[in-house]
């Protein structure tokens, strides 16, 4: 199809669009084109089809998809999920929709930073000068021109601007969690300074706006301040930055391939990790308060089970009554229902129900929710906070299971070390959340204790 008469900011050719069908003009569509990282998304048509598109050039409209089902670009791993930023780039209001087109194309381009990182992560790591926790927080200053002005090292006072104190903190915990707990030093385990850029922008061909996501690109953290309607600033939710970090922890580990279901666990292992390190920082600050109040040790559990939040991004979402949080590991697919920006929630909560479409690389961030609920029923049938035994079982799964692991592979993989190193009752209740969520260990499979 020729489009190169396309204006940037115009309306769409009618011949642009001549070999659509009925069906697919009643729905908005999304265009794509070629980019050198693989095609990024364009251009909306609203079914009015006068949609105004933005950073096309002469002849680059070539591809168009429908709805979620956009294959051929290259995967997102920001916090936000692809479908998301998708349904908000259908949306009504302009500025949302121009800022979902944005988002999008950013995301492409970052991922190709990351293709490369993912063969050779440690190209990018840069080393702590001490070896130990070192934090680096930079301004981009509404660009996109990372990593920005240096305003916080480790050890120098608070800032005024919150935004750099949540990245200063929020990194702090992320390896607190990770050093205390299981003893790593660092995401690749040899002290890796943290770099953080708040205030990153995006280029939308008018000049910047606030970025609508957070990354980790491979060698650093980066920020945006939200849009304020869907999404505030991306620094407050410790859960997602750990999320992010887990990303960096993977890519020196297990390496899961970003597609299908080794890349549903990929994003399972982010919201495990990433939910975990948010609840062992409040049991740490809950903890400290009680010794300032001089409670008894009958106190000492940190967590009561009803109080324990299984949500990721709860502090990410603008509030509304339609929305709670980007994911709910417990009970996925409620996250968000009927929202008149992001609609219903679509992850499934057993594999019966397991998304087989190839939006999202196969589903990454829809599949996961099947894995995370698993997670949350062995940590809940375990007598003690979710970060020891069963943070543990699944922290030594990440180090270990091959790069293309299904979900069976998992489920095997947790139980065998379930078994092996914390016991029957341990296996038992990892394999019983599996088989709840319709992932079962074979009898053959598990006698062999094979990974
Ligand atoms: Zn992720």
């Amino acid at each position: 199809m020729s489009c190169g008469n396309a204006r940037v900011g115009g309306i769409l050719p009618r011949k642009c669009f001549s070999g659509i069908g009925r069906q697919e003009r009643l729905s908005p569509l999304l265009f794509y084109g070629k980019t050198p990282a693989g095609g990024c998304l364009v251009a909306t048509l609203p079914a009015s089809e006068k949609g105004a598109f933005r950073r096309v050039e002469r002849g680059s409209l070539v591809k168009r998809r429908s709805g979620i089902e956009a294959e051929g670009r290259r995967p997102i791993a920001c916090i936000i999920p692809p479908f998301l930023l998708e349904r908000m780039a259908e949306a009504g209001d302009s500025a949302i929709r121009r800022r979902a087109v944005v988002d999008l194309a950013q995301a492409t381009a970052v991922h190709a930073v990351r293709d490369l990182v993912r063969t050779m992560p440690s190209l990018l790591a840069t080393p702590s000068p001490s070896c130990c926790r070192d934090r680096l927080i930079y301004d981009a200053g509404g660009s996109d021109n990372l990593p920005g002005r240096l305003v916080r090292r480790e050890g120098d006072r608070r800032s005024r601007d919150p935004a750099v104190n949540e990245a200063y903190d929020h990194s702090g915990a992320t390896y607190d969690f990770y050093s205390e707990v299981f003893g790593r030093n660092s995401l690749d385990d040899a002290g890796m300074t943290l770099i953080s850029s708040v205030h990153a922008g995006e280029a939308d061909g008018e000049g910047y706006q606030p970025m609508n996501n957070a990354f980790w690109n491979g060698s650093q953290m980066a920020y945006g301040d939200g849009d304020g309607l869907v999404f505030g600033r991306f620094t407050q939710a410790l859960d997602v930055v750990a999320h992010e970090l887990t990303h960096g922890v993977q890519s020196f580990t297990s390496n899961l391939v970003y597609r299908g279901e080794s890349g549903a666990l990929n994003e399972h292992f982010a919201d495990v990790f990433g939910v975990l390190v948010r609840q062992w920082s409040q049991a740490g600050a809950a903890k400290r308060g009680r010794r300032k109040e001089g409670a008894s040790t009958k106190d000492r559990k940190a967590t009561s089970r009803s109080e324990r939040s299984w949500l990721i991004g709860a502090e990410l979402v603008v509030p509304a009554a339609t929305r709670r949080a980007v994911r709910d590991m417990q009970h996925p697919g409620t996250a968000f229902v009927n929202d008149p920006l992001l609609g219903t929630d679509p992850q499934p909560a057993h594999w019966k129900d397991r998304y087989r479409g190839t939006a999202d690389r196969g589903g990454v961030h829809i599949n996961s929710g099947i894995a995370n609920r698993a997670f949350v029923l062995a940590a809940e049938a375990l007598d003690d906070e979710p970060w020891q035994t069963a943070g543990r079982i699944w922290y030594d799964t990440m180090l270990e299971i091959p790069s293309r692991a299904s979900f069976a592979d998992a489920a095997r993989v947790t139980t065998r070390i379930a078994r092996d190193d914390h016991g029957a009752v341990a296996a038992e209740a990892v394999r019983e959340a599996w088989k709840a969520v319709g992932v079962k260990v074979s009898a053959a499979k598990r006698a062999a204790g094979a990974a």
